[in-house]
């Protein structure tokens, strides 16, 4: 059996190395038109920032290690340039030098994603970064010694790129046209990021887009013009497919190549992978692009197992993802409130702030965390996470009980491991269940931080349960002040309707909510508390800059 696999990183080396643990007899060959095969792209920005030292990290392996290894027939620097499904043969260029034919059972496509590259005037200055040699360019030009840098793009690999610009020192702008950072989050959870970004000094241009690249500057949307010794272009990439159409495989609707769930193409005896196919989601099974490592790997997986006879089938996906923005932990997996609404889902969304482990043992760092939930079947939607310490394990752990059907009041019976310093007896994983447990069966109600300006305007009375002193730091206009262990004492103040109560973050609100309420008050509680209002009212600010 012979498989010619396109594509020596991610998902196509996966393929090649499971495929030989599978199969030693099998000729494989791995076609890789770069330099380099089984770098490690996603720690390309933080050699450029100086974390990874060597060069020689990102390398992990070469054609002579995979060839002692796992026997693989690895030839870079060799691109493929057609496809004959007819005749099973692909055409490969070999460097600027011949080019040949070689002839394939069966052909793994996993060539990947090209950066966007909009058309305008000077972007040829711009770099881009997917490879070793986007790396090299990229340090050269910082050998230059430049001292500003705009990065086009606030997503996962934009803000990545900003924070290591600026570790080496050079004074960084970050241009997004959407009016938030990370536009996949929702909106009162990128605020935090955008915050930790102003924080650390970079000059974050939100609702703005470049418009013209000078010899060392940005021209933006709103007339500005930033300096730019560097300018890094990061506003997404699009599925490698060249290779695909021109070998008349089908392509799904965003442009990617469609699979089956064996990753099989529209040519039976080709299968692709990784960031150039379309994936399923795991929510409305529809068509998707997720350009992420973890998905090419495990299909890279896949794949082998099929071409060997397993009968296995690839996952839909929920797009759990992370990324590092100076210290914090930005993760997400599932859908956003902003999709959800969009889609017209219903919905319940679940905001709390607890600490990454017992407040009372020394270094627990805050964090926000986001539940969404259908109000329906009590299954989680998605979730989002912003902090420190322990954000990633929470949405791995919410992740999971997606992936395994638990449902979010579910999460309330997840047995974790504790000790103080590293959670708490009730986990923010058991919190988000208990509340969702509570609202599902009505022992509570919440409302939201967008609706609570109408609700006011509707009669609604806000109460700040906080104590006085908190209260007078900052409050929500309109907000009477009575302390929740004052409150037994003090019904008589409240007006008759509807009562808000809030809170720093909720917790006390449920108990003064829980109180009114037994007390015979209709009484909500803000959920997320005044942390959540106050980052979604500075989203709302953004918005209205934009
Ligand atoms: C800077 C950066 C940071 C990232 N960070 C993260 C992260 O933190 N977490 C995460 O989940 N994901 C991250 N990613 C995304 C992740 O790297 C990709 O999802 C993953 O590499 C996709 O694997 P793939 O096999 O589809 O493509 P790739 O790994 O990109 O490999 C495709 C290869 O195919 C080769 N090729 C294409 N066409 C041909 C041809 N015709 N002939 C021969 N060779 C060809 C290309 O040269 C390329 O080397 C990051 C990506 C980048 C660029």
């Amino acid at each position: 059996m012979k498989i010619v696999i396109v594509g020596g990183v991610a998902g196509g080396m996966s393929a090649a190395t499971r495929l030989r643990r599978r199969d030693e007899t099998a000729h494989i060959v791995v076609f890789e038109r770069g330099d380099h095969v089984s770098f490690a792209n996603c720690g390309l920005p933080y050699f450029i920032g100086g974390v990874i030292e060597e060069r020689q990290d990102l390398l992990l392996h070469t054609p002579e290690s995979l060839a002692a290894r796992f026997a693989l027939d690895v030839r870079v620097r060799n691109e493929v340039s057609a496809i004959d499904p007819g005749t099973k043969t692909v055409t490969v260029r070999e460097g600027k030098g011949r080019v040949y034919t070689e002839t394939y059972d069966h052909l793994v496509l996993s060539p990947g994603a090209s950066p966007i590259v909009p058309p305008l005037p000077g972007i040829e200055r711009a770099l881009t970064l997917r490879n070793i040699a986007d790396v090299d360019a990229m340090a050269s030009a910082l050998d230059q010694d430049p001292r500003s840098a705009a990065v086009i793009g606030a997503g996962f690999i934009g803000l990545e790129l900003a924070e290591n610009l600026h570790r080496r020192g050079l004074d960084v702008t970050v241009v997004e046209a959407s009016d938030q950072v990370m536009p996949p989050l929702d909106a009162e959870m990128a605020a935090q990021i955008a915050d930790e970004l102003t924080a650390n000094g970079i000059d974050l241009r939100l609702g703005t887009q470049a418009t013209a690249v000078g010899p060392d500057t940005v021209t933006l949307s709103d007339g500005s013009v930033v300096r730019a010794d560097i300018v890094v272009l990061a506003v997404g990439v699009r599925p490698e497919t060249t290779l695909a159409k021109a070998g008349g495989l089908a392509l799904g609707p965003h442009g990617g190549i469609a699979v089956d769930a064996q990753l099989r193409t529209s040519d039976p005896s080709i299968y692709a992978l990784g960031d150039a196919v379309e994936k399923y989601d795991a929510l409305d099974h529809s068509d998707l692009l997720v350009p992420l490592a973890n998905t090419a790997n495990r299909q890279g997986r896949l794949v082998a197992d099929v071409i060997v006879g397993d009968d296995v089938h690839d996952r839909e996906v929920l797009g759990t993802a992370i990324v590092g923005v100076f210290g914090k932990s930005v993760a997400m997996t599932g859908w956003s409130e902003k999709r959800l609404r969009a889609a017209g889902r219903s919905y319940r969304a679940i905001h709390i702030h607890p600490d990454s482990h017992a407040g009372y043992y020394p270094g627990a760092d805050a964090m926000s965390m986001k539940l969404l939930v259908d109000t329906t079947t009590d299954a989680i939607l998605g979730a989002q996470g912003v902090g420190g310490e322990g954000v990633d394990k929470r949405i791995d752990v919410i992740a999971t009980a997606m992936t395994g059907g638990i449902t979010a009041s579910g999460l309330a019976d997840l047995e974790l491991s504790y000790a103080p310093q590293f959670g708490s007896a009730k986990d923010p994983i058991n919190m988000l269940g208990f509340i969702a447990d509570n609202l599902r069966r009505g022992v509570a109600a919440t409302v939201q931080w967008h609706e609570l300006a109408s609700l006011v305007a509707e009669g609604a009375q806000l109460v700040d349960v906080r104590s006085k002193a908190e209260h007078v730091v900052a409050a929500i206009p309109g907000a009477v002040n009575i302390p929740v262990d004052e409150l037994r004492e003090r019904l008589s103040e409240l007006p008759a309707g509807q009562l808000i109560v809030h809170c720093r973050v909720g917790q006390r609100g449920h108990t003064a909510a829980s109180i009114l309420g037994q007390l015979g008050r209709q009484a909500h509680n803000l959920d997320g508390g005044i942390r959540t209002w106050h980052s979604g009212m500075s989203a709302k600010t953004n918005k209205g800059k934009s």
